[in-house]
């Protein structure tokens, strides 16, 4: 007999975070107030993460490296059955976006939190993810949605066809890695055979694809949730455009100066591409935004590190939501009922040096944090609290969120002057002074605008 969405509801009272640091706090907390159970995992450097003392269970699964466990399928998968856990949450990074991983948690029975490992397959492939789009009727940057071949005389023929500037792009890329720009005809060949290398090593893929380089444009994008049952909604939209070497430093909600003319029909057509791929939990759909036009870049198929400013701007739980929905329950909000209301922003603090942005590991010796009203603070760590070398920078969210944007970015100064870290260096002086600044403050800043702060700085 067929089950019943009663009965098929609610497949897992265990939850297994496979992944370390501010986000398996973010996870674990979601899942407890969900009441369910928690399985924190940890590699041999992550042995005092304040999580595993909070967790159901906590399991050493390797040592340091990420790659002997973080990124050890079969050692996350053994951990899962030990606890005796029914799902699988990847958070973001590490298995996050692995296909394979999908796949062999579904076959070993579990849940994972998170689209099939198809959808995954198709849109971890920004090739074939621009194609998906294409058809669904999505704008994409002007390219062609194949890969490119190895003819020197075809690429050059498609490098004239799309105009000067342009960028050359790993199919499998990420994290800001992966892409170079080729301002003219004569270092076309030199580009491609550099990125090819550096894909092939990176990403165990050679596919390369080309696009314009858009000069301008800022990076907006579109939060969507989506269930097993034909629903999908978007919950308004980010703009990230504050981006060192293609990483995202500050975040906010809602994207500054966008008319909801211009990207409501943007966001109806992420959720019609939803429905179309079959797709299911949270996603991003990524845009470049350049002279009133939207271009699609790519789809990230997992919960993202800037989720809090649409939590906080729309009033849904996006982690709670994104379990329930693995749980197979039906989405419990319509497009109707999200209304996105203030402004949110976020700062990324990281472990670094402020000027030369190198990692900075060490023992934290003294920690105070922001409270009050409209401020939000995602951390793992505390005073005594080891910052290792091994993994991302990433050690704490600084989330705001105030009726206006002027109110949001005053209120940002306040927490960021109440953050104290000490011990190791962290990126908060390059934050307070970037929150300090003319330009930034009027909004619609673009892509390039950070990097071309830092220089001015620099030779200031
Ligand atoms: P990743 O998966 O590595 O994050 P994306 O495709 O999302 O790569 O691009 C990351 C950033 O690179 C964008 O936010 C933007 O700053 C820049 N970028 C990507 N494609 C283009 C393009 N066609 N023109 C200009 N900048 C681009």
């Amino acid at each position: 007999m067929p089950e019943t969405l009663e009965q098929s509801a609610g497949r897992f009272d265990t939850v297994l975070i496979a992944n370390r640091g501010e986000i398996a706090v973010r996870i674990q907390r979601a899942c407890r107030e969900l009441g369910l159970k928690t399985v924190a995992i940890c590699s041999e450097a992550d042995r005092q993460a304040p999580y595993g003392k909070t967790a159901d269970s906590f399991l050493c699964i390797g040592p340091s490296t990420a790659a002997k466990s973080y990124l050890n399928q079969d050692a996350i998968l053994l951990a899962a059955r030990l606890a005796g856990a029914g799902a699988i949450h990847p958070g973001y990074g590490f298995l996050s976006e692995n296909a394979a991983f999908a796949d062999a948690v579904e076959k070993a029975g579990l849940v994972f939190i998170g689209p099939t490992a198809s959808s995954i397959a198709i849109m971890g492939d920004k090739i074939s993810a621009k194609r998906a789009m294409m058809a669904a009727g999505v704008p994409c940057v002007p390219g062609p949605d194949t890969a490119l071949p190895d003819d020197p005389a075809t690429i050059e023929r498609i490098a004239l066809e799309i105009g000067y500037p342009v960028i050359i792009k790993a199919a499998g890329g990420g994290g800001g890695r992966g892409m170079r720009v080729v301002p003219k005809a004569d270092v076309l060949h030199e580009a491609i055979a550099l990125t090819r290398e550096e894909a092939r090593k990176a990403f165990g893929s050679r596919s390369l694809y080309m696009e314009k380089f858009l000069e301008h444009p800022r990076h907006i994008e579109i939060q969507v949730i989506c269930d097993d049952h034909g629903n999908a909604v978007w919950l308004g939209h980010r703009d990230c455009s504050m981006q060192r070497r293609h990483q995202k430093v500050v975040e906010e909600a809602p994207a500054p100066g966008i008319a909801p003319d211009i990207i409501q029909p943007v966001g109806l057509a992420c959720v019609q591409a939803c429905l179309q791929i079959g797709y299911r939990g949270v996603g991003t759909f990524e845009f470049l935004y350049e002279d009133g036009a939207f271009y699609f870049i790519e789809m990230n198929t997992r919960l993202q590190v800037e989720h809090p400013v649409t939590e906080m701007t729309s009033g849904v739980d996006i982690v709670q939501a994104q379990i329930r929905v693995a749980q197979g329950h039906v989405l419990d909000l319509s497009q109707g009922d999200v209304a996105c209301e203030g402004h949110s922003f976020e700062c990324r603090i990281n472990a670094e040096d402020p000027e030369s942005f190198l990692p900075s590991a060490g023992v934290v010796t003294h920690l105070a944090l922001p409270a009050g009203p409209g401020i939000r603070v995602d951390t793992h760590i505390h005073a005594g609290y080891k910052v290792s070398p091994y993994y991302d920078s990433l050690i704490a969210k600084l989330i705001v969120h105030a009726p206006t944007r002027a109110e949001a970015m005053a209120r940002m100064r306040e927490a960021l002057a109440g953050t104290e870290v000490e011990g190791i260096s962290t990126n908060i002086p390059f934050l307070r002074a970037l929150f300090e600044d003319g330009a930034f403050a009027q909004g619609e800043t673009d892509i390039h605008y950070l990097e071309q702060w830092l220089k001015l700085r620099r030779a200031a």
